[in-house]
Protein backbone atom coordinates (compact mmCIF):
# COMPACT_ATOMS: atom_id res chain seq x y z
CA UNK A 1 0.00 0.00 0.00
CA UNK A 2 2.29 2.58 1.32
CA UNK A 3 5.14 1.34 -2.35
CA UNK A 4 2.02 1.91 -4.23
CA UNK A 5 1.70 5.46 -2.33
CA UNK A 6 4.98 6.37 -2.99
CA UNK A 7 4.99 5.13 -7.25
CA UNK A 8 1.87 7.17 -7.26
CA UNK A 9 3.44 10.41 -5.79
CA UNK A 10 6.88 10.13 -7.38
CA UNK A 11 4.83 9.20 -10.84
CA UNK A 12 2.73 12.71 -10.08
CA UNK A 13 5.87 15.02 -9.47
CA UNK A 14 7.54 13.69 -12.02
CA UNK A 15 4.43 14.38 -14.34
CA UNK A 16 3.89 18.01 -12.88
CA UNK A 17 7.83 18.89 -13.29
CA UNK A 18 7.44 17.31 -16.90
CA UNK A 19 4.38 19.57 -17.74
CA UNK A 20 5.58 23.02 -16.02
CA UNK A 21 7.07 24.33 -19.26
CA UNK A 22 9.33 27.86 -19.31
CA UNK A 23 6.83 30.36 -20.56
CA UNK A 24 8.27 31.45 -23.76
CA UNK A 25 9.50 34.75 -24.78
CA UNK A 26 10.50 35.86 -28.40
CA UNK A 27 12.09 39.58 -28.31
CA UNK A 28 13.51 41.31 -31.33
CA UNK A 29 16.32 43.03 -29.71
CA UNK A 30 18.50 40.67 -27.72
CA UNK A 31 19.02 43.65 -24.70
CA UNK A 32 15.37 43.37 -24.38
CA UNK A 33 15.44 39.71 -24.42
CA UNK A 34 18.51 39.35 -21.61
CA UNK A 35 16.73 41.38 -19.70
CA UNK A 36 13.82 39.24 -19.64
CA UNK A 37 16.20 35.99 -19.02
CA UNK A 38 17.40 37.72 -15.99
CA UNK A 39 14.21 38.26 -14.25
CA UNK A 40 12.58 35.30 -15.45
CA UNK A 41 15.16 32.69 -14.38
CA UNK A 42 14.63 29.18 -15.34
CA UNK A 43 10.87 29.83 -15.90
CA UNK A 44 11.41 31.26 -19.16
CA UNK A 45 13.07 30.15 -22.34
CA UNK A 46 14.45 33.44 -24.10
CA UNK A 47 14.60 33.86 -27.94
CA UNK A 48 16.28 37.47 -29.35
CA UNK A 49 15.75 37.97 -33.03
CA UNK A 50 18.47 41.20 -33.52
CA UNK A 51 21.67 39.34 -31.95
CA UNK A 52 24.57 40.46 -34.44
CA UNK A 53 26.40 43.70 -33.13
CA UNK A 54 28.18 43.43 -36.74
CA UNK A 55 24.91 43.72 -38.54
CA UNK A 56 23.13 46.79 -39.55
CA UNK A 57 19.83 46.22 -37.28
CA UNK A 58 18.18 49.36 -39.61
CA UNK A 59 18.14 46.67 -42.62
CA UNK A 60 16.33 43.76 -40.89
CA UNK A 61 14.77 40.87 -43.04
CA UNK A 62 12.99 37.90 -41.31
CA UNK A 63 12.84 33.87 -41.90
CA UNK A 64 11.07 30.93 -41.40
CA UNK A 65 12.77 30.10 -37.81
CA UNK A 66 11.72 33.52 -36.83
CA UNK A 67 8.48 33.27 -37.98
CA UNK A 68 7.66 29.56 -36.09
CA UNK A 69 9.36 31.18 -32.85
CA UNK A 70 6.41 34.04 -32.99
CA UNK A 71 3.71 31.34 -33.28
CA UNK A 72 4.45 29.66 -30.21
CA UNK A 73 5.79 32.03 -28.00
CA UNK A 74 3.65 33.43 -25.21
CA UNK A 75 5.51 36.98 -24.91
CA UNK A 76 6.19 39.03 -27.70
CA UNK A 77 8.79 42.45 -27.14
CA UNK A 78 9.86 44.64 -29.63
CA UNK A 79 11.23 48.05 -29.43
CA UNK A 80 8.73 50.20 -31.35
CA UNK A 81 8.97 53.84 -32.64
CA UNK A 82 9.60 52.72 -36.25
CA UNK A 83 12.68 50.46 -35.19
CA UNK A 84 11.81 47.31 -35.94
CA UNK A 85 8.39 47.42 -37.74
CA UNK A 86 8.91 44.12 -39.48
CA UNK A 87 7.89 43.05 -36.14
CA UNK A 88 4.35 43.74 -36.74
CA UNK A 89 3.43 41.97 -39.77
CA UNK A 90 5.49 38.77 -38.25
CA UNK A 91 2.83 39.19 -35.42
CA UNK A 92 -0.08 39.59 -37.94
CA UNK A 93 1.07 36.27 -40.05
CA UNK A 94 1.62 34.26 -36.55
CA UNK A 95 -2.04 35.32 -35.87
CA UNK A 96 -2.18 33.93 -32.02
CA UNK A 97 -5.23 35.74 -30.34
CA UNK A 98 -3.29 34.63 -26.72
CA UNK A 99 -0.08 36.42 -27.12
CA UNK A 100 1.24 39.02 -24.96
CA UNK A 101 2.76 41.59 -26.80
CA UNK A 102 5.15 44.48 -25.21
CA UNK A 103 5.84 47.41 -26.91
CA UNK A 104 8.76 48.71 -24.34
CA UNK A 105 8.17 52.35 -26.70
CA UNK A 106 4.57 52.52 -25.70
CA UNK A 107 5.76 51.89 -21.74
CA UNK A 108 7.39 55.21 -22.27
CA UNK A 109 6.43 58.70 -22.92
CA UNK A 110 7.71 58.60 -26.53
CA UNK A 111 6.35 58.87 -29.51
CA UNK A 112 6.69 58.16 -33.59
CA UNK A 113 9.47 60.58 -34.60
CA UNK A 114 11.25 60.55 -31.57
CA UNK A 115 14.84 58.80 -31.67
CA UNK A 116 13.91 55.23 -31.38
CA UNK A 117 17.51 54.03 -29.84
CA UNK A 118 15.83 54.19 -26.29
CA UNK A 119 17.17 51.47 -24.54
CA UNK A 120 20.58 53.62 -24.22
CA UNK A 121 18.57 55.42 -21.40
CA UNK A 122 18.61 53.06 -18.66
CA UNK A 123 15.33 54.79 -17.17
CA UNK A 124 13.56 52.79 -20.11
CA UNK A 125 15.14 49.52 -18.69
CA UNK A 126 13.59 49.78 -15.22
CA UNK A 127 10.47 50.73 -16.77
CA UNK A 128 10.24 47.54 -18.82
CA UNK A 129 11.26 45.45 -16.13
CA UNK A 130 8.52 46.34 -14.20
CA UNK A 131 6.34 46.06 -16.99
CA UNK A 132 7.54 42.26 -17.55
CA UNK A 133 7.91 41.32 -13.91
CA UNK A 134 3.72 42.51 -13.34
CA UNK A 135 3.01 40.44 -16.74
CA UNK A 136 5.19 37.40 -15.64
CA UNK A 137 3.62 37.38 -12.24
CA UNK A 138 0.23 37.41 -13.14
CA UNK A 139 1.09 34.69 -15.42
CA UNK A 140 2.96 32.63 -13.29
CA UNK A 141 1.49 33.38 -10.13
CA UNK A 142 3.33 30.30 -8.77
CA UNK A 143 6.61 32.09 -9.11
CA UNK A 144 5.58 35.27 -8.36
CA UNK A 145 8.36 35.77 -5.28
CA UNK A 146 10.88 35.09 -7.72
CA UNK A 147 10.06 37.09 -9.55
CA UNK A 148 10.15 40.15 -7.39
CA UNK A 149 13.05 38.73 -5.78
CA UNK A 150 14.70 39.18 -9.22
CA UNK A 151 13.42 42.58 -10.04
CA UNK A 152 15.30 43.72 -6.59
CA UNK A 153 18.45 42.55 -8.05
CA UNK A 154 17.82 44.00 -11.23
CA UNK A 155 16.81 47.47 -9.27
CA UNK A 156 20.39 46.99 -7.70
CA UNK A 157 22.13 47.19 -10.90
CA UNK A 158 19.94 49.76 -12.36
CA UNK A 159 21.36 52.18 -9.30
CA UNK A 160 24.93 50.96 -9.79
CA UNK A 161 24.65 52.19 -13.23
CA UNK A 162 22.61 55.79 -12.58
CA UNK A 163 25.11 56.12 -9.93
CA UNK A 164 27.76 55.88 -12.72
CA UNK A 165 26.40 58.28 -14.57
CA UNK A 166 25.68 60.81 -12.04
CA UNK A 167 29.53 60.88 -11.38
CA UNK A 168 30.42 61.05 -15.11
CA UNK A 169 27.92 63.97 -15.29
CA UNK A 170 29.39 66.47 -12.80
CA UNK A 171 32.79 65.45 -14.69
CA UNK A 172 31.60 66.28 -18.30
CA UNK A 173 28.50 68.10 -18.25
CA UNK A 174 28.21 70.78 -21.29
CA UNK A 175 31.01 69.03 -23.19
CA UNK A 176 30.88 69.08 -26.63
CA UNK A 177 30.39 65.88 -28.65
CA UNK A 178 28.97 64.26 -32.30
CA UNK A 179 28.09 61.14 -33.82
CA UNK A 180 27.65 59.41 -36.80
CA UNK A 181 24.24 57.72 -35.62
CA UNK A 182 21.53 59.24 -32.65
CA UNK A 183 22.28 55.55 -31.32
CA UNK A 184 23.89 57.15 -28.09
CA UNK A 185 22.01 60.33 -28.17
CA UNK A 186 19.88 59.08 -24.85
CA UNK A 187 22.97 58.40 -23.02
CA UNK A 188 24.75 61.50 -23.59
CA UNK A 189 21.80 63.47 -23.00
CA UNK A 190 21.94 61.95 -19.03
CA UNK A 191 25.53 62.59 -19.02
CA UNK A 192 25.14 66.11 -19.73
CA UNK A 193 26.52 66.32 -22.74
CA UNK A 194 26.20 68.48 -25.59
CA UNK A 195 25.17 66.45 -29.10
CA UNK A 196 26.30 68.13 -32.72
CA UNK A 197 25.22 67.09 -35.94
CA UNK A 198 21.80 65.47 -35.21
CA UNK A 199 20.46 66.07 -38.64
CA UNK A 200 23.27 64.67 -39.97
CA UNK A 201 22.44 61.58 -37.83
CA UNK A 202 18.94 61.38 -38.61
CA UNK A 203 20.25 60.99 -42.80
CA UNK A 204 22.57 58.62 -41.87
CA UNK A 205 19.80 56.49 -39.83
CA UNK A 206 17.20 56.77 -42.27
CA UNK A 207 19.81 55.69 -45.02
CA UNK A 208 19.65 59.01 -46.91
CA UNK A 209 22.43 61.28 -48.05
CA UNK A 210 22.97 64.04 -45.45
CA UNK A 211 22.53 67.54 -47.11
CA UNK A 212 25.89 69.71 -48.02
CA UNK A 213 25.30 71.90 -45.08
CA UNK A 214 24.79 69.03 -42.70
CA UNK A 215 27.86 67.26 -43.94
CA UNK A 216 29.77 70.66 -44.08
CA UNK A 217 28.96 71.44 -40.28
CA UNK A 218 29.99 68.04 -39.10
CA UNK A 219 33.66 67.88 -40.82
CA UNK A 220 33.97 71.39 -39.68
CA UNK A 221 33.15 70.38 -35.86
CA UNK A 222 35.91 67.75 -36.18
CA UNK A 223 38.53 69.84 -37.97
CA UNK A 224 38.44 72.93 -36.17
CA UNK A 225 37.58 70.97 -32.74
CA UNK A 226 34.52 72.14 -31.97
CA UNK A 227 33.72 68.47 -30.15
CA UNK A 228 35.74 66.27 -27.85
CA UNK A 229 34.64 62.82 -28.84
CA UNK A 230 33.39 60.99 -32.15
CA UNK A 231 30.72 58.42 -31.20
CA UNK A 232 30.91 56.15 -33.92
CA UNK A 233 28.02 54.00 -34.45
CA UNK A 234 30.13 50.31 -35.22
CA UNK A 235 26.73 48.64 -37.24
CA UNK A 236 25.65 51.58 -39.20
CA UNK A 237 28.44 52.24 -41.10
CA UNK A 238 28.89 53.61 -45.01
CA UNK A 239 31.39 55.97 -47.08
CA UNK A 240 30.25 58.59 -45.38
CA UNK A 241 30.57 57.66 -42.01
CA UNK A 242 33.49 56.62 -42.50
CA UNK A 243 34.95 59.63 -44.19
CA UNK A 244 34.09 61.20 -41.13
CA UNK A 245 35.80 58.74 -39.05
CA UNK A 246 39.15 59.45 -41.13
CA UNK A 247 38.74 63.00 -40.35
CA UNK A 248 38.17 62.74 -36.93
CA UNK A 249 41.38 60.38 -36.74
CA UNK A 250 43.11 63.20 -38.85
CA UNK A 251 42.17 65.50 -36.33
CA UNK A 252 43.14 63.43 -33.25
CA UNK A 253 39.68 63.46 -31.88
CA UNK A 254 39.55 60.49 -30.16
CA UNK A 255 36.68 58.07 -31.53
CA UNK A 256 34.40 55.80 -29.39
CA UNK A 257 32.83 53.26 -31.28
CA UNK A 258 29.29 52.10 -30.03
CA UNK A 259 26.98 48.94 -30.82
CA UNK A 260 23.39 49.57 -31.50
CA UNK A 261 22.88 45.51 -30.49
CA UNK A 262 24.39 43.90 -27.13
CA UNK A 263 27.57 42.01 -27.87
CA UNK A 264 26.67 38.29 -27.04
CA UNK A 265 29.20 37.74 -24.36
CA UNK A 266 27.93 40.83 -22.09
CA UNK A 267 24.58 41.43 -20.62
CA UNK A 268 23.10 44.93 -20.55
CA UNK A 269 24.76 46.24 -17.35
CA UNK A 270 28.40 45.10 -18.94
CA UNK A 271 27.42 46.28 -21.76
CA UNK A 272 26.54 49.84 -20.97
CA UNK A 273 29.14 50.15 -18.47
CA UNK A 274 32.05 49.08 -20.98
CA UNK A 275 30.54 52.16 -23.22
CA UNK A 276 30.56 54.63 -21.14
CA UNK A 277 34.26 53.64 -19.71
CA UNK A 278 35.37 53.92 -23.10
CA UNK A 279 33.87 57.27 -23.45
CA UNK A 280 34.99 58.49 -20.20
CA UNK A 281 38.49 57.39 -20.85
CA UNK A 282 39.05 59.48 -24.21
CA UNK A 283 37.03 62.21 -22.83
CA UNK A 284 39.39 62.87 -20.00
CA UNK A 285 42.46 62.27 -22.18
CA UNK A 286 40.83 65.14 -24.46
CA UNK A 287 40.10 67.42 -21.61
CA UNK A 288 43.61 66.54 -19.77
CA UNK A 289 45.21 67.66 -23.33
CA UNK A 290 43.95 71.05 -23.79
CA UNK A 291 45.16 72.02 -20.37
CA UNK A 292 48.49 71.75 -21.85
ZN1 LIG B 1 20.28 52.86 -35.18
Amino acid sequence: MLKQFLVGLFGWLFFSAAQAEPIRIVAAENFYGQIAAQLGGPYVAVTSILQNPQQDPHLFSSNPEIAKAIAKADFVIYNGLGYDSWMVNLIEAANSKTKHIIIVGDLTDKTLGANPHIWYDPHTMLVYANYLTAQLSQLDSVHQAFYHQQMESFKADYEKLMAKIQTLKTQFHGVPVIATEPVFNEMAAALGLMMQGQNFQLSIMNGTEPSANATKAFEDALRNHQVKVLIYNNQVSNPVTDRMRKIAEKAHIPVVGISEIQPPEQNYWTWMNQSLDALASALTREISSDLF
